[in-house]
């Protein structure tokens, strides 16, 4: 009864073994670094995008009180302080040492911020670059892999022949669970009974469930969903 689902389930077991061998690949790796490495640099690229907005905004709101705090000082050094008092006189001169330390604290911020926005730069060409040369570790690798794909693909479309070609002599209901539990990717779909247990995941079956299956010939495992088999 399963002699003929078994020998197209070792059929796609041979399809499963190519496609597998694909999978390992270091082209296969090699995408998925460059992938996760484009990620990142992209992530940076969107940190930096808008640290770049906060230390421009700041760096345009020193330069505008620097140029405020430079005319207030421009036009207290420039007054006529001849017929100032003396108590006049010191709160003037308080008050341009006051404008002077502000205007060179803010000097230094402004330069400090300036430095922050030339690397800021740099480090966003930094980014372009590695996303760049990903993309390009992306390409060649996905290349490779397709070449790849292009040499099994003779086998593989053999093998799915050979499958097709026996769908036929399959009891329809059998062939329909098989490629229903196939296509959540679970494989071997149909397992044999090993000492009253899931030949697939090894639970235990109940007395009743195992006389169940020898009954009906197969049950679906609670477990791992695959159908064991039983051959009289
Ligand atoms: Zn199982």
């Amino acid at each position: 009864m399963f002699e003929q689902i078994l020998a197209y389930q070792n059929l796609d077991s041979k399809i499963i073994k190519l496609k597998r061998e694909l999978e390992k690949d270091p082209a296969k790796q090699n995408i998925n670094n460059a992938m996760a490495i484009a990620k990142d640099f992209q992530n940076k690229l969107v940190e930096l995008d808008s640290f770049a907005s906060k230390t421009l905004a700041d760096f345009e709101k020193n330069k505008k009180r620097y140029a405020e705090a430079y005319k207030d000082f421009d036009k207290l050094n420039k007054q006529d302080v001849s017929n100032f008092s003396s108590d006049q006189l010191n709160e003037q001169i308080d008050k341009l040492n006051s404008l002077s330390s502000e205007l060179g604290s803010l000097e230094r911020s402004i330069s400090a911020l300036a430095d922050s926005i030339s690397n800021i730069l740099k480090n966003f060409e930094y980014c372009k670059q590695n996303i760049m040369s990903s993309k390009q570790k992306f390409m060649e690798n996905k290349q490779r892999l397709s070449q790849l794909e292009e040499k099994i693909a003779p086998q593989v479309n053999a093998i799915k022949k050979q499958m097709q070609d026996m769908e036929k002599d399959i009891d329809p209901k059998i062939l329909a669970k098989y490629k229903s539990i196939r296509q959540d990717k679970i494989f071997p779909v149909f397992v044999p009974l090993n000492n009253n247990s899931c030949g697939g995941c090894s639970m235990s079956l109940a007395s009743a469930s195992t006389s169940k299956l020898k009954d009906i010939g197969y049950l679906e495992c609670e477990q791992c969903r695959r159908y064991i088999y039983f051959e009289k």
